[in-house]
């Protein structure tokens, strides 16, 4: 059912939806989304045997959301939901879940409430983590930072407005979630509406330290960034892990995002990518999860082969990058060096193989990642690994060499197969046109 929403928007909409973007008739040649070099225009619209743009020079084909994506940055969900709304689908799409707009329309409504407080009803245990966290009234008014007194009027409120339903399909009935003695940190996407929260519980009761609400048709706790929407300027991005983390860096005038819970995967990536800043530091905890998450991110990166500087910063101490900032200062947190991503790999990588295997694992990477870019980091993976540079440099050279031996042993012997079926055809049709050799002449001959 939503895959034939999906598909029939693309069907009927992505010619007009190229016109309205490019200004260009449907008709015409259009240069290549992804932007590669291309002396004259050569993607084309086609709408058999199904609608889609082509480009003769990658061969990559394009949907209307693979169009959305290049021409104005959307993601996948992003891009359906603007266009069940432009298009007249929201009713058909969005049957049985709440729509876009009431999503919103329900979390403004709650943060308007959360953030109208009056600082001097906040419970004792929740003024001790704000204080703790270094976390101002300000900061929270400014932040989207809320505190619930009496959980049952705001629920009332809610039913009221916009019905049970509703507000139970939004995960906001859960009983350990809208609890006294919580703060909530309210998640805008990067269009800096609010569809959804995590809160955090302050007391000593018995409930989790930290919960979220259900997942919404705009609202993916798995894919969303927290902070996304405050991202501005060129100045590089950290990525870092909670919510507290990230505020720290914003009272600092430094762009942030945190992936509190996010499992950090191609969208996220994306998301990062297009913020337009590529230079991107990677900044978790130092303990064993945060730099296990470090070493998956990075990885991430390297795979995706996106246009971006990627840098990594690890504090020297086993703190959270905010109580490190509260305890030290910014300077101090600003002066840690940021390191290659490959050094860190390289470290990590040292940490957890003798010097052996190390060198045969980061041979493995570079023949995976196939790239002669790399090399640039044999300096940093010598001293690391403490060998010779110039025989590491012949081993991972080599590798990639391997490698790329590899793939064009593949290509002929796939250039083979084929050739021996067009010899086959050659040979059959050969036989053919011999067998059946006739001149205009013996037409006539009777
Ligand atoms: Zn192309």
């Amino acid at each position: 059912m939503e895959q034939d929403i999906i598909n029939e928007i693309n069907d009927l909409y992505l010619a007009s939806y190229i016109t309205s973007m490019t200004g260009k008739s449907i008709k015409s040649k259009f240069m290549c989304f992804t932007g590669h070099d291309d002396k004259t225009p050569s993607m084309v619209y086609y709408d058999k045997p199904f609608v889609h743009m082509r480009c003769f020079g990658c061969g990559k084909t394009f949907n209307i959301y693979d169009a959305a994506y290049y021409l104005e940055g959307l993601s996948f969900k992003d891009a359906l939901y603007k266009f069940a709304k432009q298009y007249g689908y929201e009713d058909k799409l969005y049957e049985n879940q709440v729509k876009p707009d009431t999503v919103i329309k329900v979390f403004d409504k709650l943060k308007k409430f959360a953030l109208n407080f009056d600082p001097k009803y906040l419970k004792s245990s929740v003024k001790q983590y704000l204080e703790y966290k270094q976390i101002s009234i300000d900061d929270m008014k400014r932040y989207g930072i809320g505190y619930i007194g009496n959980n049952k009027y705001v629920l009332n409120m809610l039913n009221n407005e916009f019905g049970v339903d509703t507000v139970s399909a939004l995960g906001l009935d859960n009983p350990v979630l809208l609890v006294e003695e919580s703060i909530l940190f309210f998640i805008n996407n990067k269009y800096g509406k609010t569809v959804g929260l995590t809160r955090r519980y302050c007391g000593n009761k018995n409930y989790p330290k930290y919960v979220n609400v259900k997942n919404n048709v705009l609202y993916k706790k798995s894919d969303t960034l927290y902070g996304l929407d405050l991202v501005a300027g060129k100045k590089p991005l950290y990525i870092v892990e909670g919510q507290t983390d990230a505020i720290s860096l914003w009272k600092n005038n430094v762009n942030a995002v945190a992936i509190s819970g996010t499992a950090f995967n191609e969208n996220t990536l994306h998301e990062v990518y297009n913020t337009g800043i590529h230079n991107i530091i990677l900044c978790f905890d130092n303990d064993t999860a945060g730099t296990e998450a470090t070493y998956k991110v990075v990885n991430l990166f390297y795979e995706s082969n996106i246009d971006v500087n990627l840098y990594v910063k690890q504090l020297d101490q086993d703190l959270d990058i905010d109580e490190y900032i509260n305890k030290y200062g910014f300077k101090q947190f600003e002066s840690i060096p940021v390191q290659e991503p490959f050094e860190f790999i390289t470290k990590y990588i040292l940490q957890n193989n003798d010097t052996y295997h190390a060198v045969e694992q980061i041979g493995d990477m570079f023949a995976k990642y196939n790239s002669f870019n790399l090399l640039n980091c044999i300096d940093i993976i010598s001293t690391n690994l403490n060998v010779p540079k110039d025989k590491l440099y012949n081993y991972l050279n080599n590798r990639i060499i391997q490698a790329k031996l590899q793939n064009i042993n593949q290509y002929m012997v796939n250039i083979e197969e084929n050739l021996k079926k067009l010899k086959q055809d050659y040979e059959y049709l050969l036989e053919r046109h011999l067998f059946a050799n006739t001149d205009v002449g013996q037409v006539f001959d009777g």
